[in-house]
């Protein structure tokens, strides 16, 4: 589903992110956990095109979505053309990001009906269905301010899948919520991951990457330490002082 090939990233001379490779595969729940400042929202970033890599390559089912070949020659993709990228790798963000001067339900059908160019009526249809899977179908005339951060949150993620995305990216999506609106966050994650949605999920809520998470990778100073099932994760023993410095600094 998602392919990254040796990806680096520098911020300036800073290099962030060096020489990441990872392959998401189709209904997969990949869970990014590490320290803050290790370089997990760049990479996620990355997946999204929202940030461009210094060097290497990014496959989505085996295009690249970095660049082209035209006349013989790798050439970076228009701007017209990374959006159509984007639109089939959805993102939900710590702070929600909604647009606050529209209702809920515009909120959902805006993307499709702007970027998709969707019928209006069947992006209605599609919005509503998607109120209901997270619980919300009486808010769709609301305003997000009017909404609590756990029910806005649920509101993100339903734009999020309004987009008909291919894979769904999360960026420590329960982290600015207060802790009693964290689980009906998670409960709408888990119920997609149930379905089959393919997820790369950002987060330090250790309960869902071992329930949830396929495989659990630990981002240290820009480089995947470790890759491998909850399972062995969590073991006791963990062989990598680095991981069990980190597991201890959560409990
Ligand atoms: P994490 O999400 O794991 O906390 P980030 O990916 O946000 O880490 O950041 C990794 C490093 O890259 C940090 O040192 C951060 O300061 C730096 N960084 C991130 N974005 C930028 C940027 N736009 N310009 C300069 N430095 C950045
Ligand atoms: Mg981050």
């Amino acid at each position: 589903m998602l392919e990254l090939i040796d990806i680096k990233k520098s911020f300036e001379d800073k290099a962030v992110i060096q020489g990441v490779d990872l392959s998401v595969r189709k209904g997969e729940v990949v869970v990014i956990v590490g320290p803050s400042g290790s370089g997990k929202s760049t990479l996620l970033r990355m997946m999204n095109v929202l940030e461009y890599p210094t060097s290497g390559d990014i496959k989505l089912e085996g295009a690249s979505i970095l660049f082209k070949e035209s006349r013989g020659k790798r050439i970076p993709h228009t701007q017209k053309e990374l959006s159509r990228f984007r639109a089939e790798v959805g993102m939900v963000f710590q702070g929600f990001h909604l647009f606050a001067h529209k209702t809920v339900l515009e909120n959902l059908i805006e993307g499709p009906v702007q970027v998709r160019k969707a019928n209006r009526d069947e992006a209605i249809a599609l919005a509503e269905q998607l109120l209901q899977k997270v619980g919300l179908a009486d808010k769709r005339d609301q305003y997000p301010d009017s909404l609590s951060g756990g029910q806005q949150q649920r509101v993100a993620i339903a734009r999020a899948l309004a987009m008909k995305p291919r894979l769904l990216l999360f960026d420590e999506p329960t982290s600015a919520l207060d802790p009693e609106l964290v689980g009906e966050v998670l409960v709408v994650m888990k119920s997609l991951a149930l379905e089959g949605m393919t997820m790369v999920v950002v987060t330090h809520e250790m309960g869902f990457a071992r329930e949830v998470g396929d495989r659990i990778l630990f981002v240290d100073n820009g480089t995947i330490l470790f890759d491998a099932p909850p399972e062995e994760f969590f073991q006791e023993q963990h062989q990598h002082e680095r991981i069990r410095r980190f597991l201890k600094s959560l409990s």
